[in-house]
């Protein structure tokens, strides 16, 4: 039946996004004309590993006690249980950054919080970086918001700077960074995270930093944007355990919105109290019994053994890049490697050619933005013998 209901017509601007599923068609019809060939894929944006065992019995534990009366729980509090918001404000220390509990939001994962958050703005610009991790900008996009995009490339590292941004005035701005970011794998230096920082303090404006990554960083990179002094003043950060613990399927994630942020009055940590309470349950117990053994120091320890592996992966993918002399980003600090299509081709020619070549699948960039045209998405979410084998078969043909 045709309604006479008015619907959200922001809607109608967010590109239908297809780069999933015009993958999926042409690697179905790719296999159907070649069924004897075997298809490696390294697209792939999600985890393999399973769950680390602390996670686990942590898990099996909180079953157990949802099974009897006494220990049986109820709605969770909006924000996180005490306990786990505790062990992410430990989990930063072990970094350097000091929290309190109570600036610490728990969610069901990032996706969730970056969708979400934007509710709490009205008509700033928003300036997203290009190429970019597609919810920002989608849901800036059907919330009606202005967006202008920051074009990023080779000369800068697909790293976004506020060094020469033409037409900026003093207006505040939403900034979204994300780093080591997807899908290019570049990782911010505290001196170009610093750069944003005082960017931000000048203008007014509110850095909204994803670190869903983090966990991939193992030298002096920032894990967090509150290593960067100021950054309290104007950032909140959105964190993820899916990637840094496997919890893709598991769910659990987090939003950190310290207390001093406010605007005309208004303090952001307030509205998003309000917003949490009035639309959000909460994560269910045992998930969040879950995240808490992934952050405790044993199970930290054993979801970093599976960064790790996943880390070897984009290196051996990095360093065949090494030896053809061949452009990239990532590969080190993240799971992704983003590298320069060869020969000149695009970003789906070149996605054709490894298909069809080495029977290799990635994600062809310009998929996550303009300036990804040219360019090619690998990950290191694959088992190392695959991983090993795709890199074998792709340098013998580029
Ligand atoms: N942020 C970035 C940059 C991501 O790449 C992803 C997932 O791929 C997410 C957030 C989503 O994280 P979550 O699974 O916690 O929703």
């Amino acid at each position: 039946m045709e309604l006479n209901v008015k619907l959200n017509e922001n809607f109608g601007r967010v590109a239908e996004s297809y780069l999933f599923s015009d993958i999926a068609k042409k690697v179905k019809a790719y296999s159907a004309a070649h069924p004897e060939k075997k298809i490696i894929r390294l697209g792939i944006g999600d985890v393999t590993l399973p769950l680390a065992p602390a996670v686990i019995s942590a898990m099996q534990k909180a079953t157990a006690e949802m099974g009897e009366k006494e220990t049986f729980r109820g709605y969770a509090p909006e924000y996180g249980y005490a306990f786990l918001r505790e062990a992410i404000r430990r989990h930063y220390e072990n970094f350097g950054v000091c929290l309190s509990d109570d600036e610490i939001y728990a969610s069901d994962g990032a996706k969730c919080d970056c969708g979400n958050i934007v509710e709490l703005f009205g008509d700033n610009e928003v300036l997203i970086p290009d190429p970019v991790y597609p919810v920002y900008l989608d849901s800036n996009v059907m919330s009606g918001r202005r967006v202008r995009l920051i074009e990023t490339g080779p000369e800068n590292g697909f790293l976004p700077s506020p060094d020469g941004l033409d037409g900026l005035d003093s207006k505040g701005y939403v900034i979204y960074l994300c780093s080591p970011n997807n899908p290019t794998g570049a990782t911010f230096t505290a001196e170009g995270l610093k750069k944003w920082v005082d960017f931000a303090r000048e203008s007014g404006s509110l850095i909204i930093y994803d670190s869903a990554y983090e966990a991939f960083i193992f030298d002096d990179h920032p894990r967090s944007i509150f290593e960067i002094e100021g950054a309290k003043e104007c950032a909140v950060e959105i964190c993820s355990l899916s990637k840094s613990a496997g919890f893709t399927g598991t769910r659990c994630g987090w939003t950190v919105i310290p207390r001093g942020i406010s605007s005309g009055g208004t303090y952001l940590y307030k509205m998003w109290e309000r917003r949490q309470a009035t639309k959000y349950n909460g994560i269910p117990y045992v998930v969040q019994r879950a995240a808490e053994a992934a952050l405790s120091p044993e199970g930290e320890a054993q979801c970093r053994e599976n960064v790790k592996y996943y880390l070897r992966n984009a290196k051996t993918i990095a360093a065949m890049l090494d030896e053809k002399g061949i452009f990239y980003t990532g590969g080190s600090s993240s799971p992704y490697v983003w590298m320069k299509c060869p020969g000149g081709m695009t970003s789906w020619e070149f996605f054709d050619f490894l298909l069809d070549r080495a029977n290799v699948v990635g994600t062809p960039g310009a998929g996550f933005g303009r300036c990804g045209e040219g360019y090619f998405r690998l990950t290191g979410f694959g088992s190392a013998e695959a991983t090993a084998e795709a890199v074998d078969r792709i340098s013998k043909i580029i």
